[in-house]
């Protein structure tokens, strides 16, 4: 796109509006317009633009300065973002865009043609579905700026380490104290995959097997997100097939025929990304996260997991997973195997799953008989994916790009507004539960 070649440029504008914009006792865009309206350098050009605000649109001069590189960034600049990159007739502001960040982050059902028919309705204005068009890109646009300057603030303040969230995910996981003794587990986790987050595969006509999307070089920032070719490192290792039938040693060997991808083949055929496989610590911190491609829960989604979790925190990982026993021989076998047992990697069973197993097995694997894991159940997925379940009706129809920017986005905030909030009434909690019980 367009935008792309811009985007410093903008993201520079978008930092100086934002600058100016702080003493601005949050009143809206047109109040603020109609201040500085006076002061306008009779040197600087200007371009007429419909600005779209939330209560009110209008048709308005803004100044173009010479220090301006862009027509965009030039609007950027005096805080709304256009909806087309060359010459834009039409621009959302700043406040409406962040209000529809944030509202759909907080009701994952809120789409954005909803949040258009909304303001059309305040403003008295007939809905049409280019409306929707204009406000998705400008959308885009703000997205793309803000996880810019995400980045120009984690490297100026020396977060530039591309593992660095991974590394601080989790305040009670992630910080030692000074002396603190070590745990019998350094980490715990719970990985498990998810087939709500799917999205239909877009083709040309009925028999065609290819993607009819267009190619995009757009893409999702930050690294929650496993990319495809990592996760597709590990696929040469489905040969130790999780579910095959002929394992000795595992008494559970066998009993999860419900999970076989015949099974389930054919709904392959209609999604492309079929769901998601995440981890996340036993805080409900979000770890990482990998797309499921046209298939099933294959061994290559739980080994990539476990590869970047086995890189970035090194010794004593505990990783809850509902057939946790099966992984065991999986990853013993695979690539990741040296290094798992090296690193001295346990592989456990949730609670809740546990009562599929064996008793032999839960001896072995599940939380409840496995010293070091306290009250955990490791069933931290089941409630995580309970609430972005909520996602799914937004995700189904969208684009690769869009998908994941909504997945990536709502994990993210999240992370911030809602695990980290609930983190301490979690903890304490836990210690008058732990108390009861001693
Ligand atoms: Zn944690
Ligand atoms: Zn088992």
């Amino acid at each position: 796109e367009a935008f792309d070649q811009q985007m410093s440029a903008l993201t520079r504008a978008y930092l100086d509006w934002h600058l100016a914009n702080g003493v601005s006792d949050g009143r809206g865009f047109f109040s603020q317009y109609r201040d500085t309206c006076g002061t306008v350098d009779v040197n600087a050009g200007s371009i007429a633009i419909k600005v779209v605000d939330v209560f009110y649109a209008e048709r308005l001069p803004l100044s173009i300065l010479s220090t301006d590189s862009f027509i965009a960034s030039a609007l950027v600049r005096q805080g709304v973002v256009p909806c087309s990159p060359i010459s834009p007739s039409t621009g959302v502001t700043m406040q409406a865009l962040n209000l529809y960040h944030i509202a759909r982050q907080r009701n994952p059902h809120f789409s954005i043609q909803a949040y258009v028919k909304t303001l059309c309705d305040l403003q008295g204005v007939q809905f049409h579905p280019y409306l929707s068009r204009q406000f998705s890109i400008a959308l885009d646009v703000y997205l793309q700026i803000l996880s810019n300057v995400e980045s120009l603030v984690h490297e100026a303040i020396g977060r530039s380490n591309s593992n660095w969230r991974l590394m601080h995910a989790c305040p009670a996981c992630t910080y030692t104290l000074k002396d603190e003794d070590p745990l019998q587990f350094k980490l715990l986790y719970t990985m498990d995959g998810n087939d709500s987050l799917k999205r239909v595969l877009k083709k040309v006509t009925r028999d065609d097997s290819e993607s009819a999307e267009l190619p995009s070089t757009q893409s999702v920032g930050g690294d929650r997100y496993l990319t495809r070719d990592y996760v597709n490192n590990f696929a040469g290792d489905s040969s130790v097939d999780m579910l095959s039938v002929d394992d000795k040693d595992n008494p559970c060997a066998g009993r999860w025929n419900n999970m076989k991808d015949e099974k389930t083949r054919r709904m392959w055929g209609v999604f492309d990304e079929s769901g998601i496989f995440m981890a996340v610590c036993r805080h409900g911190f979000s770890l990482v996260i990998a797309d499921m491609v046209q298939s099933g829960e294959q061994s290559k989604y739980p080994l990539a997991v476990v590869s970047k979790l086995l890189d970035v925190f090194g010794k004593d990982l505990g990783g809850g997973y509902d057939i946790g026993c099966r992984f065991k021989t999986t990853l013993s076998r695979s690539v990741l195997g040296q290094s798992a047992r090296e690193l001295n990697h346990t592989s456990l069973v949730g609670a809740f799953h546990g009562h599929a197993h064996k008793r032999l097995c839960q001896l072995d694997h599940l939380t409840t008989y496995v010293k070091g894991l306290g009250l955990e159940d490791l069933e931290g997925c089941e409630r995580t994916f309970s609430k972005s379940n909520a996602l799914a009706s937004s995700v189904r129809y969208s684009s690769i790009f869009h998908r994941r920017q909504a997945i990536a986005n709502y994990f993210q905030h999240a992370d911030d507004f809602e695990v980290y909030a609930n983190l301490s009434t979690f903890l304490y909690n836990n210690y008058k539960q732990a108390l009861g019980i001693l």
